[in-house]
């Protein structure tokens, strides 16, 4: 028998999924005894396969999501060889067992689901996350039956309107516009497989099915489908609108809400109520309203060179993910601070400062520069110093700069840091790792809290274990 495993408070068990490269396991919390389910993802396998990004972009975009029909992350926890993504217990299995079990879902047993999977889904593409393989191997059962999206592993996060190009999802749910690899729109791409879940949960056959994968994409672009003689006109009519090959005459997904067959007996899920304590989109109200409320619903969905709060979260994780992947480098130092002057301006600014400490400045694009001493300088100079800076537009004339350090003498790097934050911020002095106040701290303690639910284990070194 194999032991159990211990990960900081979570004691493993049995492996309860099986995913290509990660195993998801029975854990208990050993502080509460809660269940919880834990994906475990071997590092080296990710590297190799190239699937960093999928692995960040899973994590990512979880961590955005609080609703009751979808599988909520609770920690991410990185040792050297994995990462454990510790999620709530969806104790009923996959709804793929279910259907296997059963010939066809009756009306409303069906309809409850997929009045749960659209509301799961229509939050999601209200924070810019569009899922991109839904299907039944995807969407589990709790014990009372209700349904959770899971894996957002092919999940992109992007701003509304924009044409997303990597194709992705399994052949049968997938709708035409990707499989004629044209740019598409992931919100239009999503409302066609759960069009493809609805038809299987009522008919208990796939719409689209063929042994040869050509036929098979003939029959999806062209939305070849019988329907079983039990549908109802009203069901047929709304498949009909959904499972329409032209994304852009495709119905939407306010739209499917608004449908009659769809409203019969419809409770509408909440979104949970953020707690602050531990959420990070509660940081988002806090820390960012007053720069949503400069910047108007039309700026961001119409200007490319704006993000909304929790895009701008979403990338602050993203740069910090980087760390799941690396050793941990003690001498690497981040800090982060707001500028009052537009981007261009805070970008001169930085390179007036660098230069004012005669550091040499290196552009990698508009946004992103590193800074080093000129070249008579070697490493082990004491005054070697080797800094990268990255601004992130939030609104105009409001930018946040990550200055990071990677060589160098710390009590420099925090001077550096103070004189370039009161620079971009005339009535502040301190960077934002010792100011307790104004747009500043409250990034930072976003920064903060992401780092505290990326927990590392200080002492113990998992090297050489294996998943049982
Ligand atoms: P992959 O990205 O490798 O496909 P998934 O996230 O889909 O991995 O997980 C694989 C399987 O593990 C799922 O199909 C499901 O059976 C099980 N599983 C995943 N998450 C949970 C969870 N939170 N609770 C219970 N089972 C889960
Ligand atoms: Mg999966």
């Amino acid at each position: 028998m194999v032991s159990p495993k211990n990960i900081g408070k979570y004691k493993l068990g049995r492996t309860i999924g099986e995913g290509t490269f990660s195993k998801v396991k029975l854990a208990f919390n050993g502080n509460n005894g809660e269940k919880v389910a834990v994906k475990v993802i071997d590092k080296n396998m990710v590297l190799k396969n190239n699937l960093k990004h999928k692995v960040q972009s899973e994590i990512r975009t979880m961590r955005l999501l609080h609703h009751p029909n979808i599988v909520r992350v609770q920690e991410v926890i990185a040792t050297k060889t994995k990462i454990y993504i510790v999620m709530e217990y969806v104790s009923g299995g996959q709804l793929l067992d279910k259907m296997s079990y059963v010939d066809r879902l009756n009306e409303c047993d069906a309809r409850k689901l997929f009045q749960q999977l659209v509301d799961a889904i229509d939050y999601c593409h209200n924070k810019g996350v569009f899922h991109r393989d839904l299907k039944p191997e995807n969407l589990l059962l709790d014990n009372q039956g209700n349904l959770k999206v899971s894996d957002f592993g092919l999940s992109s996060l992007s701003k509304p309107n924009d044409v997303l190009h990597t194709r992705c999802g399994s052949p049968s749910y997938v709708a035409p516009e990707l499989l004629m690899s044209k740019g598409y729109d992931g919100a239009a791409a999503d409302v066609w497989s759960c069009g493809v879940v609805l038809f299987e949960l009522l008919a208990g056959y796939l719409p689209f099915n063929d042994q040869n994968l050509m036929s098979l994409y003939h029959k999806i672009c062209r939305a070849e489908y019988v329907c079983p003689p039990w549908f109802t006109q009203r069901q047929k009519k709304l498949i009909t609108k959904i499972l329409q090959p032209r994304p852009e005459k495709r119905i939407n997904i306010s739209d499917i809400i608004e449908n009659e067959w769809f409203q019969i007996d419809y409770k509408p899920s909440r979104a949970y109520e953020i707690d602050p304590t531990t959420n990070l989109d509660d940081n988002k109200s806090d820390a960012f309203d007053p720069i949503e409320e400069k910047t108007t619903k039309s700026t961001i969905t119409k200007s490319s060179s704006f993000i909304n709060a929790f895009q701008l979260i979403a990338m602050f994780q993203d740069l910090d993910l980087s760390a799941l992947f690396e050793e941990q480098d003690h001498k690497k130092q981040m800090t982060m601070f707001g500028s009052q002057h537009t981007i261009s301006e805070t970008v001169e600014k930085i390179e007036a400062a660098a230069t004012d400490v005669r550091l040499s400045v290196e552009k990698m694009n508009n946004f992103k520069m590193k800074m080093h001493p000129k070249q008579t300088m070697t490493r082990s100079s004491r005054s070697y110093f080797d800094l990268s800076a990255e601004v992130i537009e939030v609104a105009p004339a409001h930018c946040v700069v990550q200055i990071s350090k990677s060589a160098g003498d710390l009590r420099k790097y925090n001077e550096f840091c103070e004189s370039l934050s009161s620079l971009l911020n005339e009535k502040s002095t301190m960077p934002s790792h010792d100011r307790d106040s104004e747009d500043q701290c409250k990034v930072s303690s976003i920064a903060k809290k992401h780092d505290e639910c990326y927990a590392k284990p200080n002492r113990e070194d998992f090297r050489g274990y294996n998943s049982a």
